[in-house]
């Protein structure tokens, strides 16, 4: 099998860091997950600060 990080051939067995090769890829994969979800709130946060001030008054004038 492959860590999937380094993709360097890991044998599985008696391997504490599964399903990485060693404490580095596991940290490595980590720190982008964390780096990602990071990411993702910071678009949340401004897509929301938009739509906070988006028509919602507006449509509902239109309607009547
Ligand atoms: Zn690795």
């Amino acid at each position: 099998m492959q860590c999937p990080i380094c993709k360097q051939t890991v044998s599985w067995e008696g391997n504490p860091s599964r399903p990485f090769c060693s404490e580095r890829c596991k940290l490595i994969d980590l720190d982008n997950w964390l780096e990602e979800r990071y990411r993702v709130l910071a678009t949340i946060d401004v897509a929301d600060e938009s739509t906070e001030q988006g028509p919602t008054t507006d449509t509902k004038g239109e309607r009547d």
